[in-house]
């Protein structure tokens, strides 16, 4: 099977609304993306070059992936989605090509073009040799090389920065960084309510600010609500109460088998 061979696509649904406790740097997105993608003509005008890509680092499942797809659905472009260490498996020249054809396909129309794990392209170059550093160079030169009336920005994620080689984080290619912070539990909190704002749940304010104590993260929270749901369901209720929040917390806790993900 050829690797990549037509990039992913997608029209995101997701909105800034569905995401929690993450108001700053949601007002900061909205700078630096989607007011140079809304009113490229005025920036244009008064001089300004926005970022042409940004960097999001942080822990695992804290919404950098959500954010990214939160940013193309609130300027209607396309997100592009790329796993670094998918490209990576790919034959010599083969992951070049397809790295090409990303660009290619996030060059011709408004486009988030979403680089997940980032890391990876700069982790194993040691080990992968050649292919890898060729990988980079061909990266950089289709950051340098995008015009400047193309309505693309590169969105990067890693959890891992110190791995992150500066050199891409030179201006014109991804000329700000963002960190992306485990949730405090007024965060914590936040998620939740967005989380469950469509259901009915017992006792909601004390409820959610139990479960916000005893979670850690905006993906945990997603598969407790997403656990509650199914334990309310089991029992043939449409209400969410605390033992589903209970049995859900107590699945995910106790590791992987069973869990919601
Ligand atoms: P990774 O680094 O592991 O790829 P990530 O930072 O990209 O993780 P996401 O994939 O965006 O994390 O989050 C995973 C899931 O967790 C989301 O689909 C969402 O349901 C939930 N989630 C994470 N953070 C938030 C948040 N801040 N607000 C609302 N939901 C969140």
């Amino acid at each position: 099977r050829p690797l990549m061979a037509r990039p992913a696509i997608a029209k995101s649904t997701v909105s800034w609304d569905d995401i929690g406790g993450l108001g700053d740097v949601i007002d900061r997105l909205k700078e630096v993306i989607v007011w140079p993608l809304q009113h490229r003509d005025r920036f244009r005008r008064l001089g300004i070059r926005p970022p042409r890509g940004v960097l999001l680092h942080g822990p695992p499942g804290t919404g950098k992936t959500m954010l990214a797809k939160a940013a193309a659905s609130e300027v209607s472009a396309s997100f592009i989605p790329v796993a670094i260490p998918d490209l990576i498996k790919g034959e010599v020249g083969e992951s070049e090509k397809a790295l090409v054809a990303v660009f290619e396909t996030a060059k011709r129309s408004p486009s988030i073009l979403f680089l997940d794990e980032i890391e990876a392209i700069f982790g194993v170059r040691e080990q992968a040799g050649e292919t890898v550093r060729k990988l980079v160079s061909q990266l950089f030169l289709e950051m340098d090389n995008i015009p400047d009336d193309a309505s693309m920005v590169i969105l990067a994620a890693t959890n891992e920065p110190d791995l992150v080689d500066p050199s891409i984080l030179r201006a014109g290619r991804l000329d700000m960084v963002i960190h992306i912070p485990r949730p405090s539990e007024e965060g914590r909190l936040d998620i939740l309510r967005r989380a469950t704002r469509h259901l009915q749940i017992e006792g909601s304010d004390e409820l959610l600010a139990w479960v916000a104590q005893h979670s850690l993260s905006g993906a945990e929270i997603r598969s407790a609500v997403r656990g509650a749901c199914y334990a309310a369901i089991q029992r043939g209720s449409r209400t969410l109460a605390k033992p589903d929040f209970t049995r859900a917390l107590e699945s995910l806790h106790t590791g992987p088998e069973g869990s919601f993900c």
